[in-house]
């Protein structure tokens, strides 16, 4: 089993844990490097990067960004970043403040949809602040309250694009986030490519805007992901010279079908891109 997992949540985005539980499975797992990278939020990285130091791990800084390239969302991790940026840190905040009017106009929707008491519901699943209010949460919600059966069905029939609850994002652009993540000293990393839904053709079109903008490295090993899917990805990160990296997109027990530490080992070809920060 793999000992670096680049990609987990705590629960201050949308993982169930906390930095101290997370660093605790990860230990319980093997994992000796890892890199907690909620999404558009640095708020666990101090008390997971005490815990790895008092577990004698390693804790990568990371963090997940939301963003927007020609309309398509994509999502750009951030390794080895500094949090304390203040142009990363004053971007984080906007990203926070739309996520969360994002968050009342979903409840909006989904209380004209007949779902009672969402908006409190889905604040107190989010530990009650309204910045961390991800979809994850409303799915949860809907699970809970017997709307849908599973997340995936929340998203197939109510928070997808363009169902019922859908809300636009005015997610900051890849560029943006690029150049946020290259201040604080990062690396900018594609994460999971094949979860956008794209052809081939846009894809390499993707990986080439993104490795011209400042992006150095891409996710080719994620959880869950067929052998010849995480092939495909290998072959490209050396055509498109990007590092490779991998993990797990632990979310903790609300997505019990991904496993800290849990994914394939990269492909020989790649570069790894923990080469970049050793
Ligand atoms: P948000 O950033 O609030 O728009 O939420 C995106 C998050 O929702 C992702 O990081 C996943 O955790 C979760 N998510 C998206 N699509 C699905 C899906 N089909 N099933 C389960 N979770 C999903
Ligand atoms: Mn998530
Ligand atoms: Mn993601
Ligand atoms: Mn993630």
């Amino acid at each position: 089993m793999p000992s670096i997992d680049l990609h987990c949540h705590s629960l201050y985005s949308d993982g169930s844990q906390t930095p101290q539980q997370l660093v605790d499975q990860a230990v319980a797992a093997g994992v000796t490097v890892l890199a907690l990278t909620d999404h558009d939020s640095t708020q666990g990285l101090a008390e997971a990067h005490s815990a790895a130091v008092a577990a004698g791990i390693r804790l990568i800084n990371g963090v997940e960004i939301s963003a927007t390239w020609n309309n398509q969302l994509i999502h750009i991790i951030g390794l080895n970043i500094d949090p304390e940026t203040p142009i990363l840190k004053e971007g984080l905040v906007e990203q926070a403040q739309a996520r969360a009017k994002r968050g009342r106009l979903i409840a909006d929707k989904l209380e004209y949809l007949g779902v009672k008491d969402c908006w409190q519901g889905v604040l107190a699943l989010a530990g009650n602040d309204e910045n961390r209010v991800g979809r994850a949460h409303f799915a949860q919600y809907l699970v809970n309250v017997g709307r849908v059966r599973q997340l995936q069905q929340a998203f197939d029939r109510y928070l997808g694009n363009g169902k019922p609850a859908s809300v636009p994002m005015p997610w900051t652009d890849m560029a943006t986030a690029i150049a946020w993540i290259k201040t604080a000293g990062g690396v900018a990393v594609l994460a999971h490519p094949a979860r956008y839904g794209l052809s081939q053709t846009k894809l390499r079109a993707l990986l080439v805007d993104f490795q011209q903008t400042g992006g150095m490295a891409m996710e080719v090993s994620t959880a869950n992901e067929k052998s010849n899917i995480i092939n495909n990805l290998a072959v490209l990160s050396r055509r498109f010279n990007l590092y490779a990296s991998q993990g797990s997109d632990y979310h903790g027990i609300n997505m019990p079908w991904l496993k800290i530490g849990k994914f394939a080992e990269l492909p020989a070809e790649c570069l790894p891109v923990w080469d970049l920060f050793r």
